[in-house]
């Protein structure tokens, strides 16, 4: 009889962590790995933000803190919300954890019963679905269309919609496809959602800051009031400040859920690190150059992957709004065979091919709910990237 747990059979683990992990390895054994499956701005966290835990250290701020988040952090996302996204949360509103990736599975522990539903537009952040399962819920998938730039329509979603619907997730600008929702696109949604005055949204908006062409960042529970109520706006520090290992991520809603996701917390892990807390702060209320600058790098290797991409033989892919990625469309290298003598079955195969045989490690849409896509993330150096496209380039011109 196996000690683990039979509700660990419905999960994997997280397949993005498991592609860098296996280019750790590979680099490790002397392997040139250029890795582009890892979901973190490669820039360093600024100093101003590193000086506020060096400080924090120094002062003594190092003991528990109050479960959910020390006051002075949450008076800091307070104003932030107010500023940027236009929504009025008391600091009972507000709940901070250790990332944004531990409030979300805090949302989902403290709300699901046993078969409620968890709409999930694909592709979607591979997290969402084994988080649904982990607490308890039902993962119901709702493939979107490449030509809707991947985004859920009014009509998808409400054919989605069941007794059992808890909550929809939206993920604006998306990971994987680096989609953006419209304010226009938000209200209809919205008007769809008010139909159903017993489903919850939860968005997921921590690429907010990561965002191009003057396209302007949205959220639905500023765009419908009327959803205010029955909405978690969850964002964090990891991608706008490069902190991903600091882990602190936060979110606004109504009081009760707060109270709720702070329950969970207390049993499992406590406060979110102390040290980071006090980052954070800096992070939130101190210059924010760091994003601008930032971004134009972004954006202008986006345009470079774009351009490249689109060049190679057997892909294509569209122009994302937002985040540093691109979910590119691979289904003309599909039953095609590798200079190695491999025969491309699925996205899966051509991602392993390619780490193989031109040594670029990638993300396979299988893991993102879609297929055939890989994900590429172009949070890396523009040297290294202007390598890798011309790997996937050879890769992809000896197939045949
Ligand atoms: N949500 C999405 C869509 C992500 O891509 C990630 C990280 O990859 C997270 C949440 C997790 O963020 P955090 O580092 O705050 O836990």
């Amino acid at each position: 009889m196996s000690i683990i747990s039979k509700s660990l059979d419905k999960i994997k683990p997280s397949p993005t962590l498991q592609v860098t992990q296996k280019a750790r390895e590979l680099r490790a054994a002397g392997k040139d790995i250029i890795g582009l499956g890892a979901g973190e701005p490669d820039f360093d966290t600024p100093e101003n933000i590193k000086q506020a835990a060096i400080k924090a250290i120094n002062t003594g701020q190092t003991k528990y803190t109050t479960v959910d988040g020390i006051p002075s952090l949450k008076e800091a996302i307070q104003t932030k919300f107010k500023r940027e996204n236009d929504l009025n949360y008391t600091l009972e509103q507000i709940t901070v954890g250790t990332g944004a990736k531990q409030v979300l599975y805090n949302a989902l522990v403290s709300t699901l019963n046993n078969l409620d539903e968890v709409i999930i537009p694909a592709p979607y952040w591979v997290s969402y679905p084994d988080m649904t399962l982990l607490a308890g819920g039902i993962p119901r998938i709702v493939s979107t269309r490449q030509n809707n730039n991947f985004k859920i329509t009014p009509k998808e979603l409400e054919s989605a919609i069941t007794k059992k619907t808890k909550w929809i997730i939206l993920n604006s600008p998306s990971n994987p496809t680096g989609m953006c929702y419209s304010n226009d696109e938000l209200l209809k949604l919205s008007k769809v959602l008010l139909d159903y005055p017993n489903i919850w949204v939860m968005t997921d908006d921590i690429y907010e800051h990561i965002i191009y062409d003057e396209k302007k960042f949205s959220t639905i529970a500023s765009v419908e009031n009327k959803l205010y109520n029955r909405t978690l706006t969850i964002n964090g520090v990891s991608k706008a400040y490069a902190m991903t290992g600091w882990r602190i991520g936060y979110a606004g809603g109504p009081k009760d859920l707060i109270k709720a996701i702070a329950k969970v917390q207390s049993q499992s892990t406590s406060n979110p690190t102390s040290i980071s807390q006090y980052a954070a702060i800096e992070a939130l209320t101190g210059s924010q150059d760091f994003i601008k600058n930032t971004v134009n790098e972004f954006r202008v290797r986006r345009d470079f992957v774009v351009n490249k991409i689109n060049k190679i033989s057997g892909l294509s892919c569209k122009i994302p709004n937002g985040a540093f990625y691109i979910y590119v469309n691979c289904k003309d290298c599909i039953k095609k065979k590798t200079k190695g003598g491999k025969l491309i079955n699925s996205d899966s195969d051509f991602v392993s091919s390619m780490l193989e045989e031109a040594n670029v490690a990638a993300v396979q849409g299988l893991a993102f709910g879609m297929e055939p896509y890989f994900r590429i993330s172009y949070a890396t150096s523009h040297d290294l990237l202007v390598k890798a496209m011309g790997r996937i380039e050879e890769f992809c011109n000896n197939l045949s």
